[in-house]
């Protein structure tokens, strides 16, 4: 496995990759678990070189203290990758990802304005535009993208149509802890008794009979609760439990009548 930090020698060795090599990308901000994981298996499945990036992007953060309080295990991380078979690691600098000081950006003017957008100002400007560069970067086949963050992922795939990029963004199903907690980085954050409260979102999205219904449990279990809307044949919920934002969501054909 080949780890670059320099991206530009990144783009020197890219450039030298055989033509009929499919390569398959997954990116992400580190912290990896098996949802991270499921991805990487994903794409070493479908493709004959897999590249992983781990960049804990600050534009798509709306307050200093979670970016500075966002887990980071890179060491971890890279044996992580290492043992499941992955080819090349980016692990790019901030200085090097906005040499322009964000000056460009990508902006998309519709569906990134609800849901997760209507809570976050920005937070899908800093999206976009680092998964553009990423993939700008990465030259892949395929990117593959977790459901979990549904909303985000509709967005790239929707982008790299509009922007003709030769990239296929494939959608991958949520990987959950047994008790149903959607994994995520951030789990890290909750105390014990937090992570069996934190379960209960997905048993309320799953069950409740609406959206209002599932708002009030969720509120009567001690979540602070910034939405719980459909869209797109999904439900879709962003809660806050210790200071800890979490975000799932499910098929609305999935739910228990
Ligand atoms: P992150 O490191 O949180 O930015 O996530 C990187 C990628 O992993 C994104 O495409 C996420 O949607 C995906 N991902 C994160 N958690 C999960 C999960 N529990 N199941 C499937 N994919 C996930």
């Amino acid at each position: 496995m080949k780890i670059f930090e320099n991206m530009r020698e990144w783009q020197t060795a890219r450039a030298e990759f055989a033509q009929n090599l499919r390569v398959g990308f997954v990116p992400t901000m580190g912290a990896l678990h098996d949802g991270h994981l499921s991805l990487v298996d994903r794409s070493r499945a479908e493709n004959n070189v897999t590249v992983v990036s781990i960049f804990v992007n600050p534009t798509q953060f709306n307050s200093a203290d979670d970016l500075k309080s966002y887990p980071r295990h890179v060491s971890r991380d890279v044996e992580l990758l290492q043992e499941r078979g992955v080819d090349y690691v980016l692990l790019p600098h901030e200085s090097e990802m906005y040499e322009d000081r964000f000056q460009y950006q990508v902006i998309e003017n519709s569906e990134s304005k609800i849901l997760c957008g209507a809570f976050r100002p920005g937070h899908f400007e800093g999206v976009l535009t680092v998964v553009m560069k990423l993939l700008q970067l990465a030259q892949a086949d395929q990117c593959y993208m977790g459901e979990k963050d549904y909303q985000q992922f509709r967005l790239v795939q929707t982008m790299a149509r509009a922007f003709f990029m030769k990239t296929e963004i494939v959608g991958c199903p949520i990987v959950r802890e047994k008790t149903g907690l959607a994994m995520s980085s951030r789990n890290e954050r909750l105390s014990t008794f937090g992570r069996v409260q934190a379960a209960k979102l997905f048993e309320v999205l799953s069950t409740a009979r609406d959206t209002s219904t599932a708002r009030r449990e969720l509120e009567s279990l001690g979540f602070r609760v910034d939405y719980v809307e459909e869209h797109w044949g999904r439900r879709f919920a962003a809660v806050w439990l210790e200071g800890v934002r979490l975000i799932d969501n499910v098929k609305c054909a999935e739910v228990a009548q």
